[in-house]
């Protein structure tokens, strides 16, 4: 794979996909984690408070909600 680490701000080479967006090593880890402790449901946080890492990735997943209420995903 020659993309970059989707993650804004890095510089990685994409390693993984999370959701088929290009993620280095670090960041897929990350995501990955706070996935699986917010499936564990011990939070009733919101969703973007227990996952700061996907969520700033979710504007580039192509079904994420947050693309679906931006409405450019047609
Ligand atoms: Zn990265």
């Amino acid at each position: 794979m020659n993309e970059k680490c989707k993650y804004p701000g890095c510089t990685e080479a994409a390693k993984k996909t999370w959701a088929l967006v290009p993620l280095c090593h670090a960041h897929e880890k990350n995501i990955r984690s706070e996935a699986e402790k917010y499936y564990w449901g011990l939070s009733s946080k919101p969703e973007y408070v227990q996952r700061p890492h996907y969520t700033k990735i979710a504007s580039q997943i192509p079904w994420s909600k947050l693309c679906m209420q931006r409405g450019d995903w047609a």
